[in-house]
C-alpha cells in the first residue's frame, strides 16, 4: 500500500472515530422524528371516524384508488370482491344483483345473477368458461334474470362442464331452485337445440344443490378449503336465504335481500365483509322519484327490506371489518342520507356496493380496501381459459343442416351471388366429427 492511501485510510478512521464520540446533530434528529412521527397517529389520535388502521391499500395494487382489470394478480392470500350488479332496477350504471368472488386459490363464485349483469363480466374479462359455480339468494328476478342467457352462452365460451348452481328450497317444490332450473331447461329447448350443432359437452346439464332454506347454519358449498353456509331469512315469502363464505381465514356474508336478521348476527360476527342490502327510510321522499305510492313504499320496506337503520344495527352487532350497502339505487341526493341513517348506530368502516364495479380486497393481514373498477365501453367477450395443454373439443349432437328443413335451405341465396369475384372463402358447412377432438389448447397464453 503507497504511503498516499495509508493516510487516506487513516483519516477516515480518524474520521469516523470523532463521529462517533460528537453528540448527533440535534437539526438531523428532529428531521429524522418529524418523518417518523408527523402525520402519523400511532396510539396518540384516532385519525378521521372510519378510516380505522385496517383499512388500507396493498403495496401490490397496481393503482389505489381504481382497479384495472388483468393488470393486477391476486396474491395467494387474498380475496378479491368485485360488484357486477348492485341494484333492483337497472339503469346505465346499474344493473342487477351479481357479485363474483374471487379466491387468491384461483376458486371464482358467483352470488346472484341479475339483470344485466353479464355485461360486466366481460368487461372485466371473466371468462364465462371460469365461472363454475353460482349461487342463488332467492328467486327474484332482479338476482336472477341473467341465468338463462349464462347457462345457454357458457358452453360457447368453453363452459363444457356442468355449471353447478346452488339455491334454496321453497314452501312447496315448484317454489325451489330446481323447479325453477328445470323449468328454464325447457324455456330454453329451442336455444340449446340450435346450439348443439356445436360442441356444448355438459353444459347443457347443469348440476342443481338446492338446499334447504329453514336450514339455519347449513352447509352449502365445501371444497378446497372453502365453506360456504346459509340460513333462512325473511324476505316477501319462504325461500330467501343469506350466505357466508370463509377461506384462509378470510370471510364474507352477503344477506342478499331480507328484514334485519337476528341470525345475520349470529353468523356474521367478525366477517371482513358484511354485504346487505340497504334502503333509505324515507319513503315519502323517495316515492316522489320512483313514482310509488309512499304507502306501497313502505309496505314493500316494512315487509321485506332493510333500511339504512337497520343495517347500521346489524353492523353494530356483529363488527365487520366493513358494512357494505347494496341493492341500492345509487344516487347522491340518498347516499348522504343512507350514510348518516347507518352512523346512528354504527361508526366503523361503512362502503356503498354500488355502482356497479365496486372492488374490493381483503389481502394482508385482514387490510380492506375498496375502488371502481375500470373498464372499456367496448370491451367484448374475453377468451376462454383452458389451464391444460390440450383441449378437447365436444362433438355436436348435430349438423346445423340436420334441424334446418330442405325448403328452409332451399331460400338461402347462392353465396357466389354476393361474394365478389375471388373473395368466395371455402365454405364451412358441417362439422368434419361426430366423436370428441382434442387439439393443442388454441387459447394458450
Ligand atoms: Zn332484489
Ligand atoms: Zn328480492
Amino acid at each position: 500500500m503507497c504511503r498516499k492511501a495509508v493516510l487516506t485510510v487513516l483519516g477516515l478512521l480518524l474520521a469516523t472515530l470523532a463521529n462517533a464520540q460528537q453528540p448527533p446533530d440535534p437539526e438531523i434528529s428532529k428531521a429524522k422524528t418529524f418523518f417518523e412521527t408527523a402525520g402519523n397517529p400511532g396510539d396518540r389520535w384516532i385519525e378521521g371516524e372510519t378510516m380505522v388502521p385496517h383499512v388500507a391499500p396493498a403495496s401490490h395494487f397496481q393503482a389505489t384508488m381504481v382497479y384495472y382489470p388483468g393488470a393486477e394478480e391476486l396474491q395467494p392470500d387474498e380475496m378479491r370482491v368485485i360488484f357486477m350488479g348492485s341494484a333492483p332496477y337497472p339503469n346505465e350504471s346499474q344493473s342487477g344483483m351479481s357479485i363474483l368472488v374471487e379466491l387468491g386459490n384461483g376458486n371464482r363464485f358467483v352470488f346472484d345473477l341479475g339483470i344485466g349483469s353479464l355485461r360486466n363480466y366481460n368487461a372485466l374479462m371473466i371468462p364465462f368458461n371460469t365461472i363454475n359455480h353460482v349461487f342463488f339468494t332467492h328467486l327474484h328476478m332482479d338476482h336472477v334474470s341473467d341465468l338463462p342467457y349464462f347457462t345457454m352462452f357458457r358452453p360457447i365460451q368453453g363452459g363444457w362442464t356442468p355449471l353447478h348452481i346452488y339455491g334454496p328450497s321453497g314452501s312447496d317444490e315448484q317454489y325451489g331452485i330446481a323447479h325453477m332450473v328445470k323449468h328454464m331447461m325447457k324455456m330454453t329447448a329451442w336455444h340449446q337445440d340450435s346450439f348443439h350443432s356445436w360442441p356444448i359437452g355438459e353444459g347443457y346439464a347443469p348440476i342443481v344443490h338446492e338446499v334447504d332454506f329453514m336450514d339455519a347454519g347449513g352447509v352449502a358449498y365445501e371444497a378446497d378449503g372453502v365453506e360456504i353456509t346459509h340460513w333462512p331469512t325473511s324476505h316477501t315469502k319462504d325461500g330467501a336465504t343469506s350466505y357466508r363464505l370463509d377461506w384462509n381465514g378470510r370471510s364474507l356474508c352477503y344477506t342478499g335481500d331480507n328484514r334485519p336478521n337476528s341470525l345475520t348476527i349470529e353468523y356474521c360476527k367478525d366477517v371482513d365483509i358484511l354485504i346487505s342490502e340497504v334502503q333509505t327510510a324515507t319513503v315519502s321522499i323517495s316515492s316522489m322519484s320512483l313514482g310509488m305510492p309512499p304507502a306501497m313504499a313502505a309496505y314493500t320496506i316494512d315487509t321485506s327490506h332493510t333500511p339504512a337503520y337497520g343495517l347500521g344495527y346489524i353492523c353494530k352487532q356483529t363488527k365487520p371489518r366493513v358494512c357494505v350497502g347494496t341493492h341500492y339505487g345509487f344516487d347522491d341526493i340518498f347516499n348522504n342520507e343512507v350514510v348518516a341513517q347507518v352512523r346512528h348506530h354504527y361508526r366503523g368502516a361503512f362502503a356503498f356496493g354500488a355502482p356497479d364495479l365496486v372492488t374490493f380486497n381483503v389481502h394482508g393481514d385482514r387490510k380492506v380496501w375498496w375502488r371502481p373498477a375500470v373498464t372499456a365501453g367496448t370491451a367484448q367477450t374475453p377468451r376462454p381459459v383452458f389451464e391444460s395443454e390440450t383441449v378437447t373439443l365436444p362433438a355436436p349432437r348435430h349438423q346445423v343442416h340436420d334441424v334446418i328443413n330442405d325448403r328452409v335451405k332451399a331460400n338461402e341465396i347462392p353465396p357466389e351471388k354476393w361474394y365478389p369475384e375471388g373473395h368466395k372463402p371455402e365454405l364451412v358447412r358441417e362439422w368434419p366429427l361426430t366423436e370428441d377432438l382434442e387439439i393443442p389448447n388454441p387459447f394458450a397464453r
